[in-house]
C-alpha cells in the first residue's frame, strides 16, 4: 500500500516521515553554511530548536536539535560576533540534527517529477504543519512567533520569506488555541498554492504530476466541504472537518512509521 502511485491516498503521508527529516536537516545545513546565525537571528533560531526539540514528528530530529540546543550557547556565545571568529568551525560541520543516516539525498513523498520542483519547500511545508498538530493551545502564539521567524530569517527562498511575512503580519490578535493556528497555517498555504496556481500557468514552471491545487481535495476529504458560496465564488468549509482532518494526516499518520526506529 505504501509504495502504491496513487497520491490521493492518505497513506502516501507516512512516507513524508523521511522528508521532514530531510528538510530539517537540510534547512540546518544551509543556515550553517551560509553563516545565517547572527547577532539579531539568534534568539529566533532558539526559539525554533525549541520547537522542534519537543514536538519534531521525527525522534531523531527531536534529539538531534536538544542536542544543539544543548551546544548553542558553547558554539555561539553572545559575544560570538564581536570576538575574531575562528575561520574554521569544523565542529558545526559535523552536526547531525536528525541522525546520521540524514540528510539522504531523496524525497520520498515530496519527490518532484523534475529535479527543481518540489522538494525542500514542500518538506518544509509538511514539518511546519506537523508542529501545528502536535502543540498544545498555550504554545499556540509562541509556535506562531518561531515559525514567522525562522521562515522570514532562514528560509532561502526570498520571495517566499516576504509573502509568508506578510501573512504573518496581517494576524490581529493572538492566538489561544492550537486549533486556530493549525486552521490559519492550513489557509495561509491555500493562499500560497492559489497564488502559485495563476503563477505557474503564466510562467510554465508547474510540476506536471503535481499542480497547485486548493487542499485538501475532495477525494481526501469530502466532509471538510461545505458548498461553494454562491456571490463570492470561494469555497466554505467545514473547519471542525478541516482540523480533525489535519490532526490526523499530519499527526498520526505522518508519525505512524517513526514507532520503531
Ligand atoms: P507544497 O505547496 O509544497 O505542499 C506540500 C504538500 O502539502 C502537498 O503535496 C500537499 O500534500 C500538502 N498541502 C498542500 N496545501 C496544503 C494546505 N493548504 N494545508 C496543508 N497541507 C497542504 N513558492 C513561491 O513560488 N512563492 C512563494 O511566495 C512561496 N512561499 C512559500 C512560503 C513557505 C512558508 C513555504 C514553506 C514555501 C513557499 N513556497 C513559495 C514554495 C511553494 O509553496 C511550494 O512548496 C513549492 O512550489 C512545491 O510545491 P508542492 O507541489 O510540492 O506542494
Amino acid at each position: 500500500e505504501l509504495l502504491s502511485s496513487n497520491f490521493s491516498d492518505a497513506g502516501q503521508i507516512a512516507r513524508a516521515i523521511y522528508d521532514v527529516e530531510e528538510a530539517t536537516s537540510t534547512a540546518f545545513d544551509i543556515i550553517l553554511e551560509h553563516k545565517m546565525i547572527k547577532r539579531e537571528t539568534r534568539a529566533s533560531l532558539i526559539k525554533f530548536l525549541q520547537l522542534l526539540a519537543a514536538h519534531h514528528p521525527s525522534r531523531r530530529c527531536r534529539k538531534g536539535t536538544a542536542d544543539f540546543l544543548v551546544s548553542f550557547d558553547d558554539l555561539y556565545p553572545t559575544d560570538f560576533w564581536s570576538t575574531k571568529q575562528e575561520d574554521d568551525k569544523s565542529s558545526l560541520r559535523n552536526l547531525k540534527f536528525c541522525g546520521k543516516d540524514v540528510p539522504r539525498g531523496y524525497w520520498m513523498f515530496c519527490r518532484g517529477s523534475k529535479n527543481d520542483t518540489r522538494g525542500f519547500s514542500c518538506g518544509l511545508w509538511v514539518l511546519l504543519h506537523s508542529l501545528s498538530v502536535r502543540i498544545e493551545d498555550g504554545e499556540s502564539q509562541f509556535t506562531f512567533n518561531a515559525i514567522c521567524d525562522f521562515v522570514h530569517n532562514f528560509f532561502i527562498c526570498e520571495e517566499c520569506r516576504q509573502h509568508f511575512y506578510k501573512m504573518c503580519s496581517s494576524v490581529s490578535s493572538p492566538f489561544n488555541t492550537a486549533r486556530d493556528f493549525a486552521l490559519w497555517l492550513w489557509s495561509s498555504h491555500n493562499k500560497v498554492n492559489e497564488r502559485l496556481k495563476k503563477e505557474e500557468a503564466s510562467l510554465g514552471t508547474a510540476d506536471p504530476n503535481f499542480p497547485k491545487t486548493i487542499w485538501p481535495p475532495k477525494q481526501l476529504c469530502g466532509s471538510c466541504y461545505l458548498g461553494l458560496d454562491q456571490k463570492s465564488n470561494k469555497i466554505e468549509w467545514n473547519q471542525d472537518e478541516v482540523f480533525k482532518f489535519l490532526t490526523d494526516y499530519y499527526g498520526k499518520t505522518l508519525a505512524s512509521l517513526d514507532k520503531n526506529r
